[in-house]
């Protein structure tokens, strides 16, 4: 038997095809039928197979450290919470979620904390990933719409990489540019990152900026391009252009700390171009002037018209699977569901759509604020979903301490690797990929089945049933009465359409008819998905397609900051965070597998030679990284892919695989002030040799 599927892990979204052979085992490859992968799978996508096993499961519901039925676990969970609403008001509980959801558990849980328990203390991970980027749309377009899709890359004359360490966070895509730049040799890439990373490998220039500096190199490009667009083109022009007039070519290069020569040659190949895509991630979002930076790269696919056509437009590269479906659901503290917004008519609209008097009225508790209100006692009960922000999340160690103090917490698991699980109350066993059932959203916006092919372990649960029952028992039954997934996309499909008329980008209303089986057979689709577009829409902003924006569009004045985190004598090095290529989050699920360990299976701190060398450090010597927060240890790795000054440590290890190597221990809890975003690329640290 062979089913059809989406991997679990990145925002690329590749089709699985699994295949359960006769002697138990399952074989996975790539759907060559699916638009994002074309047949391509990267190592850990391949290795999917191995991840099934039961080892390391939370197969039971548990109260306080005893198994116990779903019933008793549900019961306490509800009386717990219904209490703390009743003694202090709703804004005193508070729903941690995660990209790794599908779409209809991530719509099931915003629907119960924003439309009947009433506050929108709901957020998620996806607060570390993309929040940043969101902002910079909205701002820019008037909505949370990435523009492109994949084959843009492929068709582009020149691809920008920002932040991206595509070769090993997002390896398809990576692997779909470089198959097109080899066939088509003329087709020009530049990387722009601090870090010579596996990425440079295919780069016609990179660009090893100073830290944090992208927005000015962006004001500079913008302030070349100034000439070329009409009066009045767009809203804030004039503001945009004063602001980049201040960034000639000669201050840009000493700010970014780049050859004067290389920056030009960048400048000029960008505006010769008559396509360009700059896909943009984590280096971009992760700052405390994340949005800033991500408007400063729209502004110039703007102002240059590499935007709304093939081949051309700002792309930014979700981290996770799920994180574009969270947004559709409004799974952030700062939205509402399908893109509405906190104003009275969209949450009137909510409300009639809901049949609830309840709906939050104003923004909710983002991620970092969310458990530092729980560290001061104001969160008295979180319910954490398929996350561990006891590793994940800036200054863990506090985060940690946050939940020691909470009076609930509820984990929704699969694994019990996860190091927030200690903390947990009450423990919900959640199904795992391969066992449930839903949607999810990859960067380009396309929807894909995640389907089930075994039989779901021990008391495992789907998460959309978990909070269905959970609100059950808070007294909202008749609204949470789904009994199958498809049921709550449908929902979910009809709300993007209510009383939308093109006013909000986000709009699959198309799909809202589907029965079980058309729902179970849906193939991958680009949203908008309406009765004008039934097929879906491959890119947004074209003339005479897909949506457009009611207002003008936005060109936002950029004044580029410096990083929050400043190096002293007593903290001399700046430390950058990522990914591995073998490895995802915090490895309850990669950990597992023998393989991927095999690629690095150390925790890891590269070091510029003449820093090891000042410092007495040796490849491989055992290094100790101290900040104001905490300390972590890793093996040295000197090279000179890191500039000097700066250090670079894997952001995965949790304390089940090695203890004392969670780098989030030294990160600061700084934030984007208008995402919500933590800056985790820069922390001012300590090196010592252990
Ligand atoms: Fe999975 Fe991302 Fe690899 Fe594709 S590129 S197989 S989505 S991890």
């Amino acid at each position: 038997m062979t089913v059809k599927t989406t991997c679990p892990y990145c925002g690329v979204g590749c089709g699985v095809v699994v295949t359960q052979n006769p002697n138990g085992s399952v074989s996975v490859a790539g759907d060559a039928d699916h638009p994002a992968n074309l047949g391509r799978l990267c190592v850990k996508g391949a290795a999917l197979g191995e991840t099934l096993g039961l080892a390391g499961r939370l197969l039971a519901p548990e109260v306080d450290g005893q198994i116990a039925s779903w019933d008793r676990a549900l019961d306490a969970a509800a009386g717990q919470l219904a209490e703390i609403i009743h003694q202090h008001g709703p804004q005193a509980v508070a729903f941690y979620a995660s990209g790794q959801l599908l779409t209809e558990d991530y719509y099931a849980a915003n629907k119960l904390m924003k439309g009947f328990i009433g506050s929108a203390n709901i957020d998620t991970n996806s607060r570390l990933c993309m929040s940043s980027a969101v902002v910079g749309y909205k701002r820019a377009l008037g909505a949370d719409a990435v523009p492109g899709n994949y084959q843009d890359i492929e068709t582009s004359d020149l691809v920008v990489l920002v932040g991206s360490n595509a070769a090993w966070a997002h390896p398809v895509l990576y692997q779909r540019l470089a198959a097109a730049k080899a066939q088509r040799p003329a087709m020009k890439v530049v990387v722009i990152d601090p870090r010579h990373t596996a990425t440079c490998d295919i780069a016609d220039l990179h660009l090893a900026l100073k830290p944090g500096t992208d927005a000015g190199l962006f004001n500079g490009l913008l302030n070349l391009l100034a000439q070329q667009i009409p009066p009045d083109t767009f809203d804030g022009q004039q503001r945009a252009l004063d602001a980049a007039a201040a960034w000639p070519l000669d201050r840009c290069a000493a700010f970014c700390d780049l050859p004067r020569d290389d920056l030009a040659r960048f400048y000029h190949w960008f505006i010769s171009a008559d396509r360009a895509v700059t896909l943009y991630t984590m280096g971009i979002n992760q700052s405390s002037s994340g949005s800033d930076k991500c408007n400063a790269i729209i502004n110039v696919h703007l102002a240059s018209g590499k935007f709304g056509r093939e081949g051309c437009g700002p792309f930014s590269l979700t981290g996770q699977p799920n994180a574009m479906g969270g947004r559709e659901v409004g799974g952030l503290a700062n939205q509402l569901a399908c893109h509405m917004g906190f104003n009275p008519q969209d949450i009137a609209r909510l409300g009639r759509f809901w049949g609830s008097k309840r709906i939050a009225e104003t923004p909710g508790l983002m991620a970092v604020e969310l458990f530092e209100a729980i560290y001061r006692g104001e969160v008295k009960a979180v319910w954490i979903m398929g996350t561990n922000p006891a590793v994940s999340l800036p200054d863990s160690d506090r985060v940690r301490e946050a939940l020691r103090r909470c009076p609930l917490v509820i984990v929704s698991e699969v694994s019990t690797h996860s190091d927030t699980l200690a903390f947990a109350d009450i423990r919900f066993p959640a199904q795992a990929w391969g066992e449930k059932n839903g949607t999810v959203t990859n960067s380009e916006r396309r929807i894909s089945r995640q389907r089930a092919f075994v039989s779901a372990p021990g008391e495992t649960r789907p998460d959309w049933w978990i909070v269905a029952q959970l609100a059950q028992r808070l007294g909202f039954g008749e609204a949470f009465s789904w009994h199958h997934p498809a049921e709550v996309f449908s929902e979910h499909a009809r709300l993007s359409g209510f009383e939308n008329h093109g006013s909000r980008a986000f709009d699959i209303s198309g799909l809202a008819s589907l029965s079980i089986e058309q729902w179970d057979n849906l193939a991958p689709i680009q949203w908008p998905v309406t009765a004008n577009a039934p097929r879906g829409t491959a890119r947004l902003l074209e003339t005479g397609q897909g949506w457009h924006p009611s207002k003008r569009l936005q060109l936002i004045a950029v004044e580029p900051q410096n990083a929050q985190a400043q190096t002293t004598a007593h903290y001399p090095l700046l430390l950058n965070t990522g990914r591995i290529r073998d490895q995802w989050h915090t490895m309850t699920r990669t950990g597992m597998v023998p393989r991927l360990m095999q690629h690095q299976p150390l925790p890891w701190v590269l070091i510029h030679p003449d820093d090891a060398s000042h410092l007495g450090i040796g490849e491989q010597s055992l290094v100790r990284l101290t900040s104001p927060r905490g300390w972590a240890l890793g093996c040295a790795r000197i090279s000179v892919e890191q500039r000097s000054g700066e250090l670079f440590m894997p952001m995965h290890w949790n304390n089940h695989f090695a203890s004392q190597s969670r780098v989030n221990a030294l990160v600061a809890s700084v934030i984007d002030p208008h995402s919500g975003q933590p800056e985790s690329k820069q922390t001012a640290v300590r090196l010592q040799r252990v």
